[in-house]
């Protein structure tokens, strides 16, 4: 199992798994920068909050269309076993939240002292690793790892600038 999250209250899960594919610190430094940034975002409150408003909008749309979106819903679950509140509605979120995190830990892993240009590195064998199994980007809540890439190499100079490491 290759994944690290953040869990209600900021503390940050790694699995080991991971520590295959980050290889370094660096690495593992734009990870945790990564986790880090979705705590400080309180993304996870954000999450639950859209979800609950998600589920309210719906419910009231649902009784005008006669309850087409919980058949069709049903019906592509059953298909495909995806839950289309959570992917198609739920995702251009997801990614929102999945970028300003990945730019966010840039910074604090620059601030830190890592060297961020790892970073590109990591997604880059990260994406290796996954090669063939990389859901289409709009069936998965994280950026697909050709847009991520691109992203942080946008970033990459302006962050190194920016915001240097902090000598203590
Ligand atoms: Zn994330």
């Amino acid at each position: 199992m290759a994944n690290a999250w953040c869990m209600p209250g900021g503390k940050i899960a790694v699995y080991t798994g991971l520590l295959k594919i980050t290889k370094n610190t660096n690495a593992l430094s734009v990870v945790m920068g990564h986790e880090i940034a979705h705590a400080v975002a309180k993304h996870s409150v954000e999450r639950m909050s859209h979800a609950i408003t998600l589920n309210v909008g719906t419910q009231i749309a649902d009784v005008f269309l006669g309850g087409a979106i919980n058949r069709t819903r049903q019906t592509i679950g059953s298909n495909t076993g995806f839950d289309i509140f959570k992917l198609g509605i739920m995702n251009p979120f997801g990614r929102k939240q999945e970028t300003e995190a990945d730019y966010m830990g840039l910074i604090f892993s620059s601030l830190s002292g890592y060297d961020i240009r790892e970073s590109v590195k990591l997604w880059e064998r990260m994406a290796e690793k996954n090669k063939g199994k990389e859901p289409p980007q709009f069936l998965s809540t994280h950026p697909s790892s050709k847009n991520r890439i691109k992203n942080l190499q946008g970033w990459m100079d302006e962050v190194i600038i920016k915001y240097p490491p902090i000598k203590a």
